[in-house]
C-alpha cells in the first residue's frame, strides 16, 4: 500500500514547534517509505480563523525544507486541500449518514442545552446528549416528518447516533490498543449550524478520500480516536493506521510546553517571528537544520546515542519504532548546543 501521510494544521495563529514536530515526523515517515507528504489546511472553525496563519505555516515548512508533495499551493489529485473548499463533499457524505440512520438532525436551542447542562450539574452529573436522553430533546428522532421539514428551515446541527453498550477498540501504533465504552460518549455534532463540518467529521472524511495510510498527529487527539473509529464504522470504512506522538512538555514542572513559557523564560516556541512580541528560532540565530535536528529528538531516538543529523540524514535513518510513549521535555540549552554543532559543521565544510 502506498504510504500517504498528512500534516493537517488549523490556521488559528502561528505554528507552535509542537505542530512543526508533527509535520516533521509526517515528512520523515513519507520520505523514508517513498510515500507522499500532504498539507491539508483545516479551516472549518470560522471563529478561530486567524488571517496570515496559512502563509506562516507555508513559510515555516519552506524554511525547514519540508515541501509538501500535495497541498493547497502545489495542488494534487485529491484536492482541494483546504477544508473550507470542500463543503459539497461533506454535504454529500453527511447525507449518506442521515439516510442510513447513523446520524440525525437536532434542533435544540443553545439556551435549552445550557439549561439541561445546568440541571445535570446540579445533580452532580455530567451532561451528555446521548441514547439515554436524546428522546427528550428536539430532533429528527422525536419530530415527525412535517415537524422536521419545518425545523430544517431554522438553525440546526447534525449529530452522530451512538449506540450504547458497545466497546470501541482502536489500535495506535505507539500506544497499542485503546478501548472505550460507548456509554461514555455523547452524540457528537458532525455538522454545525453554520453549515460547516466539525473537525471530527471533516478529518475522517478527508483522511478517507485523500487515501491517508497513516494518521500521525499529537497525543492531544488520542481521546478523539474512539469517536473517529465510530465515524469510520458508520460509513462502513476501514480505518487507516494511527500514531499519536508524545507531548512536548515544559522544561520544568507539569504540563505541555505553552506559548507563555516562551514569553516568560525568553526562549522561542515558534519557528519564525509572528509579530513583534513573538520571535522565532530563526530570529534567535538558529539554522533551520539545527532546529529540525532538535525537534526530531523530542520523543524519538535512533536507538543509540547519536544525536546530530541533517534533514537528508534523518530522511534515510528515520524509523517510527524509535518514537517513545512518554512526553518529551523541552530543553532550550540542548537546542542551543545542537545549533552550535551545526554551525561548527557548516564552518568546516
Ligand atoms: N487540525 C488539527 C490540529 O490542528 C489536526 C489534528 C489531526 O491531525 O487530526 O491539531
Amino acid at each position: 500500500m502506498k504510504i500517504r501521510v498528512r500534516f493537517a494544521p488549523s490556521p488559528t495563529g502561528p505554528l507552535h514547534i509542537g505542530g512543526l514536530r508533527t509535520a516533521l515526523i509526517n515528512y520523515l515517515y513519507a520520505r523514508k517509505n517513498n510515500g507522499v507528504f500532504i498539507l491539508r489546511v483545516e479551516d472549518t472553525d470560522l471563529n478561530r480563523y486567524v488571517k496570515g496563519s496559512e502563509n506562516y505555516i507555508r513559510d515555516a515548512l519552506r524554511w525547514c525544507g519540508m515541501t509538501p508533495d500535495e497541498g493547497p499551493e502545489t495542488g494534487g489529485p485529491k484536492g482541494p486541500y483546504r477544508q473550507s473548499e470542500r463543503r459539497d463533499i461533506y454535504k454529500k457524505h453527511i447525507d449518506r449518514l442521515i439516510s442510513s440512520g447513523a446520524a440525525y438532525y437536532a434542533f435544540d436551542l443553545p439556551n435549552e442545552l445550557s439549561d439541561a447542562r445546568l440541571n445535570a450539574e446540579k445533580k452532580g452529573e455530567t451532561f451528555r446528549y446521548c441514547s439515554k436522553n436524546r428522546l427528550k430533546f428536539k430532533n429528527s428522532l422525536t419530530f415527525d416528518e412535517s415537524e422536521t421539514k419545518k425545523a430544517l428551515e431554522e438553525d440546526h446541527v447534525i449529530r452522530l447516533k451512538i449506540e450504547p453498550g458497545k466497546e470501541v477498540r482502536v489500535f495506535d501504533e505507539i500506544r497499542g490498543y485503546i478501548s472505550v465504552s460507548t456509554n461514555l460518549l455523547d452524540d457528537k455534532i458532525l455538522m454545525k449550524s453554520d453549515g460547516m463540518p466539525t473537525y471530527h467529521f471533516a478529518n475522517v472524511v478527508d483522511d478517507k478520500l485523500m487515501k491517508i495510510s497513516t494518521v500521525i498527529r499529537g497525543e492531544e487527539w488520542l481521546p478523539s480516536l474512539p469517536l473517529h473509529k465510530l465515524i469510520y464504522d458508520a460509513f462502513g470504512w476501514e480505518t487507516p493506521k494511527f500514531m499519536h506522538l508524545p507531548l512536548i512538555l515544559k522544561p520544568k514542572g507539569k504540563g505541555k510546553l505553552s506559548k507563555r513559557d516562551g514569553y516568560e523564560e525568553g526562549y522561542p516556541v515558534f519557528p519564525l517571528q509572528w509579530d513583534k512580541n513573538t520571535f522565532g528560532f530563526r530570529e534567535m540565530g538558529f539554522l533551520a537544520e539545527a532546529m529540525i535536528n532538535y525537534l526530531s529528538l523530542l520523543g524519538w531516538n535512533r536507538g543509540n546515542d547519536e544525536e546530530l543529523f541533517s534533514l537528508k540524514e534523518l530522511e534515510k535513518i528515520f524509523n517510527a519504532k524509535g518514537i517513545q510513549k512518554g512526553g518529551a521535555r523541552f530543553d532550550y540549552e540542548k537546542a542551543l548546543w545542537i545549533n552550535h554543532q551545526h554551525i561548527a559543521r557548516t564552518n568546516t565544510k
